[in-house]
């Protein structure tokens, strides 16, 4: 009758260590918010990218621009008639032909911070979407993990009333073997005997010892695990 209490509670405390392992498992995953605050970084270091993308390319188009007005200026002044001197008119000539390929090199440039633009573009977009689908992933994560949280904690609530009935009707010395037991032997200060032998360190039990443990009274204990036997 003792073991078998010893054994209930036992079953008890096994189910509140469960418990509380998951209730603190629950809670650590709650307070952890690193991979929604990771996708919020990656969206402002994109969007600072981005800024940075576009204002290259309103250099480069402007550099362009610029390029095209001293060609159009240099034109004017080589068709305009104004000039009429072989000399000043080759000058202007090589002008207009140096500025062209500096044109090509500048309308090169800028199409290639055209293209980083719309890649900049299209990486913030992602980061963006990225974010978006974790934050709503998260509060789907975070009603379930809230409803675990409050079953669980539920149920260890109940455990702990049932713990406090079954100890008022325990012994105190054999509740202080107990505790003792259960701090030192891993949690598990009873063992279920099977098959003649016990269940938490595979020992086998000599007939004495098994009569023993099957007193209604006395706790017979493990020679080997000093654990609390329990026949059922
Ligand atoms: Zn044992």
């Amino acid at each position: 009758m003792l073991a078998f209490q010893l054994h209930q509670l036992q079953e008890i405390d096994t189910a509140r260590a469960r418990l509380q392992a998951e209730i603190h498992a629950l809670e650590a995953r709650l307070a952890d918010h690193a991979a929604v605050e990771a996708a919020g970084q990656a969206v402002a270091a994109a969007k600072a990218a981005l800024a940075r993308a576009r204002q290259a390319l309103r250099s480069a188009e402007a550099e362009a621009e610029e390029v095209r007005l001293k060609i159009a200026r240099t034109e004017q002044a080589l068709y305009g008639g104004r000039v009429r001197n072989p000399k000043e008119l080759q000058d202007l000539q090589r002008e207009a032909e140096a500025l062209k390929r500096l044109l090509a090199v500048k309308e090169d440039a800028q199409l290639e911070a055209m293209l980083a633009a719309e890649e900049a573009e299209t990486a913030f977009q992602n980061a963006e979407a990225r974010l978006q689908t974790l934050r709503e992933e998260r509060l789907q994560q975070e009603a379930r993990w809230n409803g675990d949280l409050a079953t669980s904690r539920q149920r260890l609530a109940a455990l702990d009333e049932r713990r406090r009935r079954l100890i008022t009707t325990l012994p105190a010395d054999a509740l202080a073997t107990y505790e003792r037991l259960r701090e030192r032997r891993g949690g598990l200060a009873v063992a279920t005997v099977t098959d003649g032998a016990c269940d938490a360190c595979g020992a086998p039990l000599t007939p004495d010892l098994l009569r023993a443990a099957r007193s209604p009274e006395a706790l017979a204990f493990c020679r080997t695990c000093k654990r609390i036997l329990y026949v059922p």
